[in-house]
C-alpha cells in the first residue's frame, strides 16, 4: 500500500496487519504469532476465534442484529441483563447496556445524579475521584480521570474530579508503610468530603484494582470496607468502575468482591464482549434505581446502539462459555502461578521494582533503582521499548503508567486470556525474559 488513510495511535508506525486469531495466540499476514499476553487491551477474557461465540453471532445476524431501543426490547437484552444480576453480588439488579467503558462510566455519572435529582437534593452533583486513575476518554469519563496526560490538552473541558491520592503501596503517596498506615489514603476521602460539603457530592468513582494509568495497582485489605463506609455515612454513592476488572479478570465477577464490597452502581466493559463486539453496561442497585422508577420513570442518556441485539447476544454466549468452561474457577490458581513466574524474573533483573496485581491482572514497575525507586528518565522511553521489543519478539503486553504525576514512571499490565494454561504461560514468561534481556543489553 502506498499510503494509509485510517487514523491508528501512532501515526507514523507500521503496525502488523492481523489474520486472525486463535486461543491466545493473534497471527499476522506473514504468518508471524504473537502470544496474546494481554488480551489486547485486558479485554479478549476468553481467548481468540471460539466457535461458540462466532455461532452465536451467526444465529444472531440471521434473525435481527438491531433495533432501536425505544421500539423494541429483544430477547438478548433482555437474558442478559437477568443473566448479569444473577451473577453479580447483592441487588446490581437494572442494566443500562452502551459500547464501551467510557460510555459505561459516564453513565454511571450521569445515573448517580439523577438518583439525586429525584431524591429532591439536585445540588449533590459533583463526583469525586482519585489521582492515576482511568475512567475513560469521553469528556465526562477524562473529567473523572486522574491522568495529567490524557486530560492535558482538555482541561478548559473538564470538571476536576480527581481529589484524593491512589492506594498506591509501593509509592506511598502520603510516604507511609501498609504494615501500619491505618488506610490513611481511604481516609483522605472523608477530608476531600468535609472540604467540598457531602450536600455537593453525587458519588465516588473508583477502578477497584487501578489499570492503565498505574500497572495493577492493588488496595490493602480493608481500602474498600474503609471507603464504602465513608461513602456511607456521608449518603454518597459508591462507583466501583470494573470495566477492565469485572467479568471474571481478577478470579470474581467483580473485582471488589474480594474486598468484601458491594458498590452502589458498577461500569462494565472490555471483558463483557470480551473483543467480540463492542458492549458495556452500567449495573445500578435498587436503592440506586428507587427514586427513578418512582419518579420520571427515565434515565436521561443513552445511545443509538444502546442494547443491540447483536452485542447482547455475544455478551450472553461470552458469559454462558464462561460457565459451561468454569473459568472462574481457575484464576486465581492461574494468577498466582504466573505472579510466582514472575517474581523469578525479579531475581534477574534489578530494573523490575514491583510485581503486583490480582488474579489475572498483574502489574510489573521498572525502575532505574531498586533501592530508591527512582524511575527511569523519560527519554529512555523503557516502557514503549520494552513492550515494542516483546511484540518483535511475539509477545503482546499492555503498557502502563506508574507515577504519581501520571506521566512518569514505567509499568506494563500482563493479563493474558483466563483460559491460558500452564503450559502457555511458561512461553509467556520465557518471550518476556528475552524482551527484557534485550532491552537490558541495549540499556548497558
Ligand atoms: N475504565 C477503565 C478502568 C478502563 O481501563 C477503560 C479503558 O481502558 C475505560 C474505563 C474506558 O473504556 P473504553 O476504552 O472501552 O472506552
Amino acid at each position: 500500500m502506498d499510503r494509509t488513510y485510517l487514523i491508528k495511535p501512532a501515526l507514523n508506525a507500521d503496525y502488523p496487519v492481523v489474520d486472525y486469531g486463535k486461543g491466545i495466540y493473534l497471527y499476522d499476514l506473514q504468518g508471524k504469532r504473537y502470544l496474546d499476553g494481554a488480551s489486547g487491551a485486558v479485554t479478549a477474557n476468553i481467548g481468540h476465534g471460539v466457535e461458540e461465540i462466532v455461532e452465536a453471532m451467526k444465529k444472531q445476524a440471521e434473525k435481527v442484529s438491531f433495533v432501536y431501543r425505544a421500539q423494541f426490547s429483544s430477547e438478548p437484552a433482555e437474558k442478559l441483563a437477568e443473566k448479569i444480576a444473577n451473577s453479580v453480588p447483592g441487588d446490581l439488579n437494572w442494566s443500562f447496556f452502551v459500547n464501551s467503558g467510557s460510555e459505561a462510566t459516564e453513565t454511571s455519572m450521569k445515573i448517580a445524579i439523577q438518583h439525586w435529582q429525584e431524591k429532591g437534593k439536585p445540588t449533590k452533583n459533583r463526583i469525586l475521584s482519585r489521582w492515576v486513575s482511568y475512567h475513560g476518554i469521553t469528556m465526562g469519563a477524562l473529567s473523572m480521570s486522574g491522568h495529567p496526560a490524557r486530560r492535558a490538552r482538555f482541561t478548559s473541558l473538564l470538571e476536576d474530579c480527581p481529589v484524593i491520592p491512589p492506594p498506591y503501596c509501593y509509592r506511598c503517596p502520603l510516604g507511609l508503610k501498609p504494615e501500619d498506615c491505618g488506610l490513611q489514603c481511604a481516609r483522605e476521602l472523608e477530608t476531600a468530603i468535609r472540604r467540598i460539603g457531602a450536600d455537593n457530592i453525587a458519588a465516588f468513582i473508583a477502578e477497584p484494582v487501578v489499570g492503565a494509568a498505574g500497572g495493577a495497582l492493588t488496595p490493602p485489605a480493608g481500602y474498600y470496607i474503609e471507603i464504602k463506609e465513608i461513602c456511607d455515612r456521608h449518603d454518597i454513592l459508591f462507583i466501583a468502575d470494573e470495566v477492565m476488572t469485572g467479568f471474571g479478570r481478577t478470579g470474581t465477577m467483580l473485582a471488589c468482591e474480594q474486598w468484601g464490597v458491594i458498590p452502589d452502581i458498577v461500569a462494565l466493559g472490555k471483558g463483557m464482549g470480551a473483543g467480540y463486539a463492542p458492549i458495556a453496561a452500567t449495573l445500578a442497585s435498587e436503592r440506586v434505581m428507587e427514586p427513578i422508577l418512582n419518579g420520571t420513570k427515565s434515565i436521561m442518556s443513552g445511545h443509538t446502539l444502546s442494547a443491540n441485539p447483536q452485542s447482547c447476544a455475544v455478551s450472553l454466549a461470552v458469559l454462558e462459555y464462561m460457565d459451561d468452561q468454569s473459568i472462574l474457577k481457575e484464576v486465581k490458581r492461574k494468577g498466582d502461578y504466573l505472579m510466582m513466574s514472575l517474581e523469578q524474573l525479579n531475581i534477574e533483573f534489578p530494573f523490575i521494582g514491583d510485581i503486583r496485581g490480582k488474579g489475572l491482572m498483574i502489574g510489573v514497575e521498572f525502575v532505574e533503582d531498586a533501592v530508591s525507586k527512582k524511575s527511569f528518565s523519560r527519554d529512555i522511553n523503557f516502557t514503549a521499548r520494552l513492550v515494542n521489543i516483546a511484540q518483535e519478539l511475539g509477545l503482546l503486553i499492555y503498557p502502563a503508567g506508574a507515577g504519581i504525576d501520571g506521566i512518569s514512571g514505567d509499568a506494563v499490565i500482563i493479563s493474558p486470556p483466563l483460559t491460558i494454561s500452564l503450559k502457555e504461560m511458561d512461553e509467556l514468561v520465557v518471550l518476556l525474559k528475552s524482551a527484557l534481556t534485550e532491552l537490558s543489553l541495549q540499556l548497558n
